[in-house]
C-alpha cells in the first residue's frame, strides 16, 4: 500500500480551467482531485507543490535509448554519413551490457524530465525489457531488423521470442511491437515476411519512414512509389503504423 498526497498542486480540471488543490494518490490510482479525502486517509508522503504544475506523463514515441552513450560522438552530420561512417561501426562493438546501461542512462533521464513511457527500436532488448522491468517505466520494445544485414533471419527469430517473452510483462508495462529498420534497410519481400510475423502474432510495427528527401528519392527510383506507399503495398499500414491507430493506442495505455 502506498498513499502520497500532492499538496496545493496546480492542475487542469477536466473543464480546461487551471486549478489549485490536492491531488490524493493510492498505489496506481489516483484517488482524488482537489476535493477533500476520508479523514481516516492518512498519506505516506506528503509532497508540497505550491510551485509545480500536474500533468500526465510525457510519452516519447520514438527511442534508440541505449544510443545517449553515443552523445557527442558525431553530430551535425547528414543522416546516411552519419550511420554509415560512425553509428553503425561503433554499433557493431556494443555488448550485452553497453545496452543494459545505456537504457538505464535513458530512462534515468527520461524519469528526471516527465517522460514515463517510451518507445524503443534498437538491439539487444533483452537487458533493454530488464531496465524497464527494474525502474518501473513503461515502454513498447522494438526489435531493429534489416533485411539487408546478416542478421535478416536471427532478427525475425528474435523478434517472436521478444514477443512472447516480453508483451504484457512486468505487469503489463512492457510491450513489444515489430521494428523493421526503414525501406532503405528492408525491401519489400523481406517487409511482407514482417507483416506476415506481425499478423500472426498479433503484434504492430514501429518503422523509420521517410526520413530524408534521399530515401524519397530512391524509393520513387527503385519501386516507383514514395516510401509511405510501398508501406501501404506491402501491407505495413494496416499493422498499427497509421498515426491515428497509434495516438489511439497510446491513449488507451495511459
Ligand atoms: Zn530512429
Amino acid at each position: 500500500m502506498s498513499r502520497i498526497l500532492l499538496k496545493n498542486a496546480h492542475y487542469f480540471s477536466t473543464d480546461g480551467t487551471a486549478k489549485q488543490g490536492d491531488i490524493a494518490i493510492e498505489n496506481d490510482i489516483i484517488l482524488s482531485v482537489g476535493e477533500s479525502v476520508a479523514e481516516d486517509w492518512t498519506p505516506d508522503r506528503t509532497i508540497e507543490c505550491k510551485d509545480k504544475f500536474v500533468i500526465p506523463g510525457f510519452i516519447n514515441t520514438h527511442t534508440h535509448a541505449a544510443m545517449g552513450l553515443f552523445r557527442s560522438y558525431a553530430d551535425d552530420m547528414l543522416l546516411m554519413d552519419w550511420l554509415q561512417k560512425k553509428i553503425w561501426p561503433i554499433e557493431g562493438k556494443m555488448e550485452s551490457d553497453d545496452f543494459y546501461w545505456g537504457t538505464m542512462l535513458g530512462i534515468a533521464e527520461m524519469i528526471q524530465s516527465g517522460t514515463t513511457m517510451f518507445a524503443d527500436m534498437y538491439m539487444g532488448m533483452e537487458r533493454v525489457a530488464e531496465a524497464v522491468e527494474e525502474t518501473g517505466i513503461r515502454a513498447v520494445i522494438a526489435r531493429g531488423m534489416a533485411g539487408v544485414a546478416p542478421t535478416a533471419e536471427s532478427a525475425l527469430v528474435n523478434s517472436e521470442y521478444l514477443y512472447n517473452t516480453y508483451h504484457g510483462a512486468a505487469d503489463g508495462r512492457l510491450r513489444v511491437m515489430l521494428g523493421p529498420h526503414a525501406p532503405y534497410t528492408c525491401p519489400p519481400d523481406y517487409l511482407k515476411r514482417v507483416v506476415a510475423l506481425s499478423e500472426k502474432l498479433g503484434a504492430e510495427i514501429h518503422i523509420h519512414l521517410a526520413e530524408t528527401q534521399g530515401e524519397v528519392n530512391d524509393c520513387l527510383k527503385l519501386y516507383g512509389k514514395t516510401p509511405m506507399a510501398l508501406m501501404d503495398e506491402v501491407g505495413l499500414l494496416d499493422r498499427g503504423l497509421k498515426i491515428s491507430t497509434f495516438l489511439e493506442k497510446l491513449q488507451s495505455l495511459i
